[in-house]
């Protein structure tokens, strides 16, 4: 079954966000979000705190942000007022504002985020029975162009710093309203139980902030997410990818979607950079590959493009040796695509010949579609206003 190309929104795709008060980046303060614990050592030695109290304030103000979603300085009630209002008058703690939530008749929850700038980017919230996984953006836009993706089609790009990156987790935070409550037993149930940075933008292209986002998500201190429960897709950027493992150490889904080149350099115009050898050389070799680790073959089904039983058969052969899993993406429509989702029994038949082969081949189930947020939907709203306002000059002839 395809999605229709427009689907009836639950709620309003855009929102008329030129109009809002555009929030320009407090003058002078830090943001002490997403900044590395050793940053945020120097961050509060040079606002004037003792080199020797440096490393117990790290931990306090740490703990207050990270663990228990403090945002004021008033309110971290172990420090010194005095100490409190110095903090105040150098630094922030600010996460980007939500400009729009949507909700889907299934659950999933889109954000519209403004960061720094007036750009904005989104953000997906997936609950299912057993997880919760936040789909986060490190990109405005994405430079690559992938010809089946909405976000590649997005002109304006933009690196998010880690601290817009690490917001994004603490926004989705204060939205399913997930932070301990002091004094309350300790609630193990996590709603957002996994990151997967698959929202826009191409993640190894901003590594270090990327990196240094991932490990504020993962210290244990704080968010404490553990790295097995961090996925990152890349296009395949091949010299970053072992670094992702030695220095994120989270786990690894490759964009694959085609089986030879000719059609992958069409699908991701990267691989006439880096080809299906070259990237499949280097998965071979990626540090962390175990059975238990094993790397996500993300693999879109286009209609007539890359569905065939000889692609199966071929994906086969070619990861042959890899610890993998192939998660099949029934391709997501968005207005003007030009490709067409794989029927259903296609998909089926696909996944059966990879199944057949020995590997886990699930097929993701699209979610939010009604409010664009499946992925390769998302683009940013005022990217698309822009868009449909040149359509209509268009179409009226302008
Ligand atoms: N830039 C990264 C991560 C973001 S995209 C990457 O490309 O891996 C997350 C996944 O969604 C990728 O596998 C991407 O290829 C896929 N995708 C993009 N557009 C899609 C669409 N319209 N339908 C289905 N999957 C899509
Ligand atoms: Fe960028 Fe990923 Fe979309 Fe390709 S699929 S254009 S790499 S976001």
């Amino acid at each position: 079954m395809s999605a229709p190309l427009s689907p009836a929104p639950t709620a309003p795709i855009t929102q008329d966000v030129l109009t809002l008060p555009r929030k320009l980046p407090e003058g002078g303060k830090t943001n002490l979000v997403g900044l590395t614990r050793d940053q945020l050592r120097d961050a509060l030695i040079a606002a004037g705190t003792p080199e020797r109290q440096a490393k117990m304030r790290v931990g306090q103000v740490w703990q207050w942000i990270y663990h228990w979603g403090v945002r004021d300085f008033a309110q971290m009630t172990n420090l010194a007022k005095d100490y409190r209002a110095l903090l105040a008058e150098n630094f922030v703690v600010e996460v980007p504002e939500v400009v729009n939530r949507q909700i889907s008749a299934d659950g999933t929850r889109k954000y519209l985020v403004r960061i720094a700038g007036g750009h904005e980017v989104e953000v997906v919230y997936i609950p299912e029975e057993t997880r919760g996984t936040l789909c986060i953006s490190s990109q405005v836009g994405c430079t690559l162009t992938c010809s089946f993706c909405h976000t590649g089609t997005q002109k304006l790009v933009r690196n998010l710093t880690a601290g817009e990156i690490v917001g994004q987790v603490m926004l989705a935070r204060d939205d399913l309203n997930e932070w301990p409550v002091p004094g309350a037993p300790k609630d193990e149930t996590r709603l957002i139980s996994n990151v997967v940075l698959m929202g826009m933008g191409e993640p190894l292209y901003n590594f270090e902030n990327v990196r240094d986002a991932m490990k504020v998500v993962m210290d244990g201190e704080g968010i404490s997410l553990s790295r097995r429960r961090i996925t990152l897709s890349t296009s395949g950027i091949v010299p970053e990818i072992a670094r992702a493992a030695e220095e994120i150490g989270c786990l690894l889904a490759v964009s694959f979607h085609a089986t030879t080149d000719e059609v992958r350099d069409k699908l991701v115009p990267v691989n006439k950079k880096w080809n299906i050898k070259t990237l499949l050389d280097t998965l071979r070799e990626y540090p962390r590959l175990s059975n238990s680790e094993r790397i996500t073959f993300e693999y879109v089904m286009l209609k007539d493009v890359n569905d065939s039983d000889a692609d199966a058969r071929r994906l086969v052969k070619l990861i042959a040796g890899i610890p993998a899993k192939i998660n099949l993406i029934p391709f997501n429509e968005w207005p003007g695509a030009p490709y067409v989702r794989s029927d259903w029994e296609r998909i089926e038949v696909f996944a059966d010949i990879l199944y057949k082969a020995g590997y886990a081949s699930p097929i993701r189930t699209p979610r939010g579609e009604d409010i664009m947020a499946a992925c390769g939907q998302l683009k940013s709203a005022t990217e698309r206003a822009r868009k449909s306002r040149a359509e209509i000059a268009a179409e009226a002839g302008l």
